[in-house]
């Protein structure tokens, strides 16, 4: 069982207040609104959401903190099968003796522990991602409080070792039931199983070591990311407890749609409309690229309704250290021959002039083209 505070990211002495304000930030942070077809946004959310709907009841928050449960009762860690599976090997009541139950497996509460990673998401144009830029991401994130560099306690004091618990951070309570004796381990409610107290507490972040703060992140992003591209910056995350490292920012990359040209890994693709005279004998057309300007592209004659033209290097740029021969992929032009449904008096003439030299035979065009040959004799 996960435990909630740390879900929260929140310290287990946290106000009522800091608790709602932590459970403000992680439900932006992991909106779904914000991450469509993301799972673990998801899971995060929703698990984000359990552990406020205990901890952010004083009452549920209290069962918790003395049982690991908001249930009123205590429950075991494991899978409860177990329990009776075990008790039917006795044979019968009383053979119980003590059970252990409760946090007994959770780890020395003062030991220093790494900072959670923080996820964020960074939108970009086709563009932009052509060209890599640089971003100002915003975060919340529990950073340590400089006022008191972390313990918590005001400056010039230090937190003390726990007289209730004797710094273990647990206490033991025996309870007596039909089943026997069941001795239950809880979060020490006098340190709230840090196994220090703080006689004075840091005024800027209430004893938790820990405050929230908006940080805004310039994140050097690189030319050639594509959607799903992740990005982790090392120590940009929540700070560590207990002087353990800072956790990782993870951005994830989207780069929205641009009309007129579809990415393919480091190709792009665009269209290109000719004339059948320009198919027939070639030309030298103006195409727009993304981030180049207007190329110059030879339209080889013979050039037929579908062909694909390649301009060499000036599609994206690849990521840097992916294997490539190029550092950047192509524009692909695919090309449509326009055939016009309407054509003028002379076009018309002209193609059926042309038609008689190919010797093709050509049906008769809907202003009646025989009939007027025919009229004229
Ligand atoms: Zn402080
Ligand atoms: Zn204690």
């Amino acid at each position: 069982m996960e435990d909630l505070y740390q879900i929260l990211g929140v310290d287990r002495g946290a106000s009522q207040d800091d608790i709602k304000r932590a459970y403000r930030a992680l439900v932006r942070r992991y909106h779904p609104d914000t991450h469509r077809n993301d799972k673990d946004a998801e899971e995060k959310f929703k698990k984000v959401n359990a552990a406020y709907s205990v901890l952010g009841d004083a009452a549920k928050r209290a069962r918790y903190d003395q049982y690991g449960t908001d249930s009123g009762s205590a429950t075991f860690d494991g899978d409860l099968s177990d329990l009776f599976g075990g008790f039917g090997g006795f044979g019968g009541f009383g053979g119980f003796g003590d059970i252990l139950f409760g946090s007994a497996r959770r780890a020395n509460p003062s030991a220093p522990k790494r900072g959670a990673n923080i996820e964020a998401r960074v939108s970009l144009t086709l563009v932009e991602a052509a060209k890599g830029l640089n971003r100002l991401v915003e975060v919340s994130r529990w950073s340590t409080c400089k006022t008191c560099g972390g313990t918590g306690a005001k400056p010039g004091t230090s937190p003390k070792v726990c007289p209730q618990c004797g710094g273990s951070g647990q206490v033991r309570v025996a309870q007596r039931t039909v089943f026997g004796q069941f001795l239950s381990v809880s979060p020490c409610p006098s340190c709230g199983g840090k196994g220090k107290v703080i006689e004075e507490k840091c005024a800027s972040c209430k004893g938790s070591g820990r405050v929230l703060e908006t940080h805004k992140i310039e994140v050097k992003i690189p030319a050639g990311v594509d959607r799903g591209t992740r990005l982790q910056l090392h120590g940009e995350g929540e700070a560590g407890l207990n002087g353990g490292p800072a956790g990782d920012l993870i951005i994830t990359i989207d780069v929205g749609h641009m009309k007129g040209f579809e990415r393919e890994g480091a190709d792009l693709h665009t269209s290109l409309v000719l004339t059948y005279p320009q198919a027939v004998l070639g030309a030298t057309i103006e195409v727009p690229t993304l981030i180049d300007g207007n190329e110059m592209l030879e339209v080889p004659q013979g050039t037929v309704h579908g062909a694909m033209l390649r301009v060499k290097g000036k599609g994206m740029p690849r990521l840097r250290g992916s294997w490539a021969l190029s550092e950047r992929g192509d524009l692909v032009v695919h090309v449509t021959v326009d055939i016009p449904k309407k054509l003028t008096e002379k076009q018309r003439a002209l193609v059926v002039e042309l038609a008689g030299e190919m010797q093709s035979p050509v049906a008769a065009g809907e202003e009646g083209f025989f009939d007027k040959v025919r009229k004229l004799f």
